[in-house]
């Protein structure tokens, strides 16, 4: 019997060390889009399945007993590529999300990616957290100019896109003195909830908005928002 994570967040990681630490068989995933890979306390493999039908297949091959789904609560595809292929072989699967950012006075919630750039104000300068592959949509607003901020440098982009390329986490303070020193008049994030709010912190001490993108849905099933309850329902699903 062995356990899938599907990794890609520090979430991942913790869940496998615990996994780990009591003895259940673990293997993780990464889908292998950052080059800079952090350790994983167990067997790693990398690189998509090959969709839902994939995936079925090489749980069917590596006698998976229970899935974890433990990607980016922004990750779009491979929650339901996982629960499709649980089903499909009747294998548990549970997805383990952590809770989202309550909203903030100064927040403008908006769905989407597009409605996130359809939003901003002509000639204002916005600071993008959003990700370094998300940038298309924000491409059309040569009224706007942007700054984006990735951990790996993002590639071509259009010359209204400015880029800074940094790695977490970023204290309170640094916040503020990157977003004073940079004339941002707005920051875009994810609702990607979590410890890294430095950034939310600063916007409201300078009084920015912020453009907030909302989570994209989630398939059926069960769920948990912290590692603990990610644990205990792998010990009672493999039955130990
Ligand atoms: P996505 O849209 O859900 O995934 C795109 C494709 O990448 C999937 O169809 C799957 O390929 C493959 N994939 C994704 N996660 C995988 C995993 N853990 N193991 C093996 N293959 C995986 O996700 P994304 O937004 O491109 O993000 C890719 C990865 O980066 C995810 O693992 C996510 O946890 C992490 N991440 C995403 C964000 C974000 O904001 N989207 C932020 C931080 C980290 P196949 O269909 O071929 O199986």
């Amino acid at each position: 019997m062995s356990i899938l994570v599907l990794g890609g967040t520090a979430e991942a990681r913790a869940l496998c060390a615990e996994l780990s630490q009591r003895g259940l068989p673990t293997i993780a995933s990464l889908a292998g889009v950052t080059t800079l890979r952090t350790r994983y306390p167990v067997p790693l493999r990398v690189g998509g399945f090959g969709g839902a039908e994939g995936l079925a297949t090489w749980l069917r091959c590596q006698k998976v007993t229970a899935v974890i789904d433990a990607t980016h609560p922004f990750a779009a595809k491979m929650p339901w590529h996982a629960a499709s292929a649980a089903k499909q072989i009747g294998t548990p699967r549970l997805r383990l999300l952590r809770t989202a950012w309550p909203p903030r006075q100064g927040w403008i919630i908006v769905p989407d990616l597009v409605a996130a750039a359809d939003t901003l104000p002509v000639g204002a300068h916005a600071f993008l957290s959003t990700g370094r592959t998300e940038v298309a949509a924000f491409a059309a607003r040569g009224d706007v100019r942007f700054t984006l901020r990735s951990i790996e440098p993002p590639g071509d982009l259009p010359p209204h896109i400015a880029s800074v390329v940094a790695r977490p986490p970023f204290t309170v303070d640094a916040e503020v003195e990157t977003l004073t020193r940079l004339e941002i008049t707005h920051l875009v994030s994810k609702n990607s909830g979590g410890k890294e709010q430095a950034k939310l912190e600063a916007a409201a001490r300078l009084g920015l908005p912020v453009v907030m993108i909302s989570r994209p849905p989630q398939p059926d099933g069960p769920s948990a928002a912290k590692v603990a309850d990610a644990v205990a329902w792998a010990v009672k699903t493999v039955d130990i």
